[in-house]
């Protein structure tokens, strides 16, 4: 089917242009031109959708229960708040999964991203025995994101000690197996793409990153990993490998140009360094990052060298993009007593560096998948803000309220009020 969608303006990083249309065949964008026949979408701009690309569905069911210290642990902090993520993940089945799984990636669609990448670590029982079908659990977080109608990046991760039994798989080659069979289940499924992980350096040795990272590698798959996200982690790490968290996965093979490094927030200039070497990415999480006492990310150092960026709600205490991206930079404003801090060069704001974390692109073109965003222009929000400053009035003066539709593969799949509405 073809369809030209006419909204008032078209939004890129650097601004907005109006007199377009965007056709859209098959899923994918094939023409972005002047226009005046299709559906008109007034006072609305069309922006890509944003990516989701760090994500625990099931801990969305802490929110606002975690906001408070217990008597047993007046010091609260990440290691107390992950005993309260335990006990959640030690109630999961498959059907709540799946239920949880998909009102939280509804929220997302409504807050204006339209994909998400799952790091997914609940696998077996709760005795740690696997189920019947040993992907039951990563099936039901797939199944939920089709029912939501999110585009879906599913990274079956890899535990090995620490934690709770139902994260832990036997041997690295029964994780792999694992992973087999769900990139096979997953050709049946337009909308769910299939990865994998290593979930930290703590819980998996060096043994195994080094299978996980040739396994990568081998079939050009996305491959991620929490690192550098607490100092005791590395710690930990200098004791056993004598070496730091990202030198440690440099060593081992894993880094490339496919993976991804969740958090990085205490990355030193060498571990930068070694990500930049290898074209590895950092996916920052700053809201909660900010939630659980982490600290920020290296912003500067990660601009400078180049590093590619993405954004993850991971936690889920809140699901917005925008609040996310301003984080980056705000954080960056307190830090240095400036502003207008993270400029990449040849430009003269923080905005588009910022916008392609969020969107994966810096705007819509010719060939992309129709995974669109529809921003309201007639919000209190954006409201008198000029073409040309819209990208920053939502970087920094706008949140997920201005979206009020979502367009995956060319399908409406949230519209505010409902589908006609
Ligand atoms: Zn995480």
């Amino acid at each position: 089917m073809r369809q030209t969608l006419l909204p008032d303006l078209v939004l890129d990083a650097h601004g907005a242009r109006s007199g377009l249309g965007i056709t859209i065949e098959d899923g994918r964008i094939v023409e972005i031109s002047p226009a005046t026949d299709g559906e008109r979408l007034p006072g609305r701009a069309l922006a890509p959708g944003f990516v989701n690309d760090h994500s625990h569905a099931f801990q969305r069911g802490l929110r606002g229960t975690v906001e408070r210290i217990s008597p047993s642990s007046p010091e609260d902090d990440f290691w107390t708040w992950r005993e309260r993520m335990y006990e959640l993940a030690c109630e999961l089945t498959p059907e709540s999964t799946r239920e949880v799984s998909r009102r939280c990636y509804e929220e997302m669609l409504c807050a204006g991203y339209t994909g998400v990448t799952e790091f997914h670590y609940v696998h077996h029982c709760p005795d740690g025995i696997p189920y019947e079908d040993p992907s039951a659990l990563a099936k039901a977080a797939a199944l939920a994101a089709e029912d939501a109608g999110i585009r879906l990046l599913l990274l079956p991760v890899a535990y090995a000690r620490g934690g709770v039994p139902r994260f832990r798989d036997a041997s690295v080659e029964a994780f792999l197996r694992r992973v087999d069979t769900l990139r096979e289940w997953s050709e049946g499924h337009p909308l769910v793409e299939v990865g994998l992980a290593a979930h930290s350096v703590r819980a998996v040795p060096r043994g195994w990153l080094e299978e996980i990272g040739g396994y990568a590698r081998r079939d050009d798959l996305p491959v991620h990993i929490h690192a550098d996200e607490q100092p005791r982690e590395i710690e930990e790490c200098l004791a056993e490998h004598g070496v730091r968290p990202v030198e440690l996965l440099a060593q081992t093979g894993f880094l490339g140009p496919r993976t991804t490094i969740i958090h990085a927030t205490h990355a030193d200039a060498g571990e930068l360094d070694l990500l930049s070497e290898h074209g590895a990415s950092v996916c920052a999480c700053p809201t909660t990052e900010g939630n659980l006492g982490d600290g920020f990310l290296p912003a500067g150092g990660i601009l400078d060298r180049g590093i590619r960026l993405s954004v993850g709600s991971d936690s889920h205490v809140r699901i917005d993009p925008f609040e996310e991206l301003r984080e980056i930079e705000t954080n960056a404003r307190r830090l240095s007593g400036r502003r207008n801090v993270l400029v990449n060069e040849g430009e003269t704001s923080p905005t588009p560096w910022l916008l392609r974390a969020g969107w994966d692109r810096g705007g819509l073109e010719t060939g992309d998948t129709a995974d669109l965003i529809e921003i309201d222009l007639s919000h209190p929000a954006l409201v008198d803000v000029e073409a040309g400053d819209l990208p920053s009035a939502l970087v920094f003066g706008a949140g997920s309220e201005v979206v009020v539709g979502a367009w995956v593969s060319g399908r409406r799949v949230y519209a505010r009020g409902g589908k006609d509405g």
